[in-house]
């Protein structure tokens, strides 16, 4: 107990001076934290207060410690922001473009760069990031506590990821599930169908559920398995799956109620980008994306004037991950490129302690103001219309993936748009390419039964 309890100091020390962790320390907790729940089944009273979020004051006055801390790194260590960091204290965002145009230049003189993982690149060429040792182990630390605390994972369940094997997720995922004793299953992006005959399918190992327990995966993916598994016949008794974890992309009410009651279980949405790990954020009951201050500093900014943006207005989510965490590519206020919402009322839900914004919208699509939520929720609420849903605007008209030629589902798109809507019957027909990350799919050599 003792151990544990220095442990915990020794972590809560990090946290709060902003200071690099000792990985001896915090792996040292990951297990202890295991042990305990072996023992009991839970974490433990008191477990919470190591993830919790402090009193804004001291929020407050954190955020402008671990800031400057991080500034300094940056300005000191890097080749980017030494050239650009001049002495009057201004630190304009970061683009994506200086990223993606030189990803060296954003590397620490003193890292040890020991893992490159790509972005997707679904909405332009990939962006080159480096890890070292040192942040993955400790990223997978802090994603295995979070999972045994927050997120209930017990060693009998079984994780499936269903993501890019490029991105960082997966390699994140891999270690911070594994160390909580629980099993992994890289599933891959896969032909749907044979995706649900996996999850489907008993895998008879001793300690473990019967079959796959959580799903993690990326929303146009989610569409497609729902879409495989509704034409299939399949019903939520064919699975015996506790959570699915959807991500990386726009995750409709429309979409979540379907993939629900398929699977029957409950769609978590959560927020994450390989740029800005351990930054992330996860979307409440009243539908709030709640992202801590813990990892980093998160700023909602006019996407134009990139002055903040004011209550109730739209504006793109800039984040700066705090050098405790990361010490190999260093990036202060990196324009994400996702739009969201400031609230107009701070929250009331249970969560209300954490910063939080409307959920994701994604990108503005065409010049009438609509967000890719927008277009989604019109498009996932017909449930004719193919998943995942593919679309593309052209014009100030609005050309949609559909089955079939459809009149009256056109016209109520158009209402509900205030947009011309055509429909088309292939995605070879649209005006411009609709990439989602289901078309990252893998080629395998099985045949779905
Ligand atoms: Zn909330």
């Amino acid at each position: 107990m003792f151990g544990t309890a220095v442990r915990q100091l020794g972590y809560a020390w990090s946290m709060i001076s902003g200071r690099r962790f000792r990985l001896k320390d915090v792996s040292a907790l990951v297990d202890d934290m295991r042990a305990t729940m072996e023992q009991f089944g839970s974490p433990g009273e008191g477990a919470d207060d190591l993830l919790a979020a402090t009193d804004p004051e001291i929020q407050e006055d954190l955020t402008r410690r671990r800031l400057k801390q991080t500034v300094r790194h940056a300005a000191t260590e890097t080749p980017y922001y030494r050239h650009l960091l001049k002495d009057d204290g201004i630190i304009p965002p970061t683009r994506k473009e200086a990223l993606r145009g030189m990803p060296s230049a954003f590397v620490s003189d003193l890292a040890k760069p020991a893992l490159l993982a790509y972005t997707t690149g679904t909405t332009g060429a990939p962006t080159m990031v480096w890890f070292s040792a040192y942040e993955l182990e400790l990223m997978s630390a802090m994603a295995a506590l979070s999972l045994m605390m927050s997120g209930g994972l017990r060693t009998d369940h079984i994780w499936a990821n269903a993501v890019s094997s490029r991105s960082i997720a997966q390699v994140i995922a891999e270690r911070g599930v594994t160390r909580t004793g629980a099993a992994f299953v890289n599933l891959g992006i896969v032909d749907p169908a044979v995706a649900l005959d996996r999850l489907a399918t008993p895998l008879h190992v001793p300690g473990r559920r019967p079959q796959i327990t959580h799903l993690n995966l990326n929303a146009s993916y989610l569409g497609a398995l729902v879409q495989e598994a509704e034409r299939g016949g399949w019903s939520p008794r064919d699975f015996c799956l506790e959570e699915v974890w959807s991500g990386g992309e726009v995750l409709t009410d429309a979409l979540r109620g379907r993939a629900e009651e398929m699977f029957g279980a409950p769609v978590h949405d959560g927020y994450s980008m390989t740029e800005i790990a351990p930054v992330s954020g996860e979307v409440c009951a009243d539908g709030h994306l709640h992202m801590p201050a813990d990892q980093g500093m998160v700023e909602v900014l006019d996407p134009v004037t990139m002055e903040p943006a004011e209550a109730g207005a739209i504006g793109v989510l800039v984040v700066t991950p705090w050098s405790a965490f990361r010490d190999t590519t260093l990036l202060l206020r990196y324009v994400t490129g996702d739009l969201v919402r400031v609230l107009s009322e701070p929250p009331e839900c249970a969560r209300a302690a954490i910063p939080a914004t409307s959920r994701i919208l994604g990108r503005m699509v065409g010049d009438q103001g609509l967000t890719t939520r927008d277009i989604l929720d019109a498009l996932q609420a017909e449930r004719d219309l193919p998943l995942p849903s593919r679309y593309a605007l052209d014009g100030g008209v609005l050309y949609v993936v559909a089955d079939k030629k459809d009149r009256a589902l056109a016209v109520r798109l158009e209402e509900r748009l205030s947009t011309g809507v055509v429909l088309v019957e292939g995605p070879e027909e649209l005006p411009a390419p609709c990439h989602v990350r289901a078309d990252l799919i893998e080629h395998s050599f099985e045949r779905p039964r």
